[in-house]
């Protein structure tokens, strides 16, 4: 029997864990889970079940998770820490602005101007830096940036509270349990070749819900 293999996944943070507010007015009916000193975002709102997907794969033994986002700065450093305690595990890497790579985007739109600037986030970059072959990397993120390893990510509807489907978002719950109830024994290309890859809070769930 084929043994199953540890899993790295790499989480987006805005809008794919959390909303980060400029001002209270925002987002008035809810108390910010967070407030990070030294940024011009302070208010931190956790994505419904964030938590429960983080802890998730904190205490599983063949789950390893990190962060790669194209923020940066002390209030991205603290958001982190933040989501580390939550997890009560720091995550196996952590990769900020520096590590995205812009590009001139190749195509104009009938409104567009000028060029605009495509952000495009590496794995090879994970792989690197973490020994974990790119079979065994699942990215997770709310924005297209995985051009160059499209069958290794899943993407999630962006998350802004505010909406009337917040208190509804089970994005990442969903999200938790095809990955507790996912077996990695081959390369997560082949397993989500044909699968739906796209996470939305209005859409049919595509694994089991709790009842
Ligand atoms: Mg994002």
């Amino acid at each position: 029997m084929l043994k199953e293999k540890p899993l790295l996944v790499s989480l987006d943070l805005d809008e794919t864990l959390y909303y980060r507010a400029d001002s209270l007015d925002q987002v008035p009916y809810r108390e910010p889970n967070k407030v990070l000193p030294g940024s011009l975002a302070p208010y931190l709102y956790l994505r419904p079940h964030a938590d429960d997907l983080l802890r998730g794969l904190a205490n599983h033994p063949l789950r390893h998770f990190g962060f790669f986002t194209a923020s940066c700065g002390e209030g991205t450093d603290a958001a982190v820490e933040f989501l580390s305690e939550l997890a009560g595990h720091p995550p196996l890497f952590y990769f900020d602005r520096s590590r995205v790579t812009f590009r001139c985007a190749d195509s104009f739109g009938p409104y567009n101007y000028g060029p605009s600037r495509e952000q495009v986030k590496d794995l090879k970059k994970v792989k690197r830096t973490t020994g974990f072959s790119l079979d065994d990397i699942l990215a997770i993120d709310d924005k297209p940036v995985y051009p160059r390893q499209y069958g290794n990510a899943l993407y999630v509807e962006e998350y802004v509270p505010g909406d009337t489907n917040d208190d509804r978002d089970n994005t990442l719950l969903r999200l938790h349990r095809l990955l507790t109830e996912y077996r990695h024994i081959d390369s997560v290309r082949h397993h989500f070749a044909n699968k739906p890859r796209y996470f939305s809070s209005w859409e049919t769930p595509q694994c089991s819900l709790p009842t």
